[in-house]
């Protein structure tokens, strides 16, 4: 499909296609922003609900600083685009990798989480070879147990190493409180993110006692974000699903106050029995794990199974009149794992279709 469909209506569309609402993305996009900010805290969203550059921009525009990214691959894409401030929230090892860290120092800002001598060491001899220094944040492991230096003195060892250390300096610290976001209490769930903060906001206290500078503590994602941001001592927020506010994070999570704007526009392919239809998207459209997607406009009619390019609906008495040709829409359970399926987002404003934006980063894997 090609940009002359610009101005189409959604429904005169083939499917299916990924689709934004642009006006509740961009409204997503300030809320989160202004809940942030106005915390006194900076915002770096987490680019891989989206991997597109100009969804980056549009955030940056409304107050982020830069982005938060897993792989060196998707920060050259987003350097090339002109952001500059990036995080790479994850371990980057080996010569090939950081050969390209030291080439997006030269035209970029990078940020390299660490949690070990062996990722750091290496790194910071070719950058200084180089002429470049690189930033670099140690991962303290706040509870998650994925990666991460265990809070105390090991990652105290590790500032003091990147310290030393000519090629890299240390720009802060991170965690991650992935394991909090589905807790159910409320109370509680605020009371246990509240104290891995307390827990990371500790190791810089540690960090700066040795008079060594660190300035940003970066955590929380959109299932904690309206918790973490109004934690003292974390300085900045990675939370960036939010835009889309995938029904994973509302139900499981809790997450309020943002409204679905990501749907896949399919196409009604058969209707096998007078209670049951089958739509032309499958696994290969959108991924079911976590949540499945829900079907917009008819609340009656229930996702009941994905195949690889079959979605089994079971439909209710306000639903199930839809015939074959009729386009519909769902809402993806979780944008992440759906948008790497596909090669464009299509922006829709008041259902015509204003944009077409190649998701740049997908497949950018290294
Ligand atoms: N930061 C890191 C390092 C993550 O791994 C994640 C999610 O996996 C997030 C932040 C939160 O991302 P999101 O807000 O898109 O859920």
């Amino acid at each position: 499909m090609s940009q002359s469909v610009i101005g189409s209506h959604k429904f005169d569309l083939d499917t299916p296609i990924l689709c934004i609402d642009l006006d509740l993305m961009e409204s997503n996009i300030q809320k989160m922003s202004d809940y942030i900010l106005s915390r006194g805290k900076t915002w770096r969203p987490h680019e891989k609900c989206h991997k597109t550059p100009a969804i980056a921009l549009a955030q940056m525009q409304a107050g982020a600083i830069g982005v938060t990214c897993a792989k060196v691959s998707e920060a050259e894409v987003m350097a090339a685009a002109g952001v500059k401030d990036i995080l790479i929230a994850n371990m980057i090892v080996g010569k090939t990798k950081w050969e390209r860290v030291v080439s997006l120092c030269r035209h970029a800002r990078p940020i390299i989480a660490c949690d070990h001598f062996a990722q750091i060491e290496p790194l910071a001899m070719m950058c200084a070879e180089a002429g470049v220094t690189c930033r670099m944040m140690p991962e303290v492991n706040i509870g998650l147990n994925r990666v991460g230096s265990r809070p105390g003195q090991d990652t105290l060892d590790l500032a003091m190493a990147i310290d030393k250390l000519d090629g890299v300096e240390l720009a802060g610290i991170m965690g991650y409180e992935g394991h909090l976001l589905q807790v159910q209490d409320p109370a509680e769930k605020e009371e246990k993110i509240t104290e891995a903060m307390r827990t990371l906001v500790g190791c810089k206290t540690a960090i700066e006692a040795k008079g060594i500078p660190c300035e940003i503590v970066s955590a929380g994602g959109t299932g904690s974000y309206q918790i973490t941001s109004n934690c003292e001592g974390i300085t900045e927020l990675q939370a960036g699903g939010g835009i889309f506010a995938d029904p994973m994070y509302v139900n499981k999570c809790g997450l309020t106050g943002l409204d679905y704007s990501l749907s896949v526009l399919a196409t009604v392919a058969s209707r096998p029995e007078k209670g049951r239809m089958v739509l032309d998207c499958g696994r290969k459209t959108m991924h079911p794990d976590f949540q499945l997607p829900l079907v917009k406009a008819w609340p009656d009619a229930k996702v009941t199974a994905l195949s690889a390019e079959h979605c089994a609906v079971d439909l209710g008495p306000e639903s199930q009149d839809l015939k074959i040709g009729d386009k519909i829409e769902l809402i993806p359970g979780y944008a992440d794992f759906t948008t790497i399926l596909h090669e464009n987002f299509y922006g829709f404003r008041n259902d015509r279709l204003e944009v077409v934006w190649p998701i740049q980063g997908r497949g950018k894997i290294q």
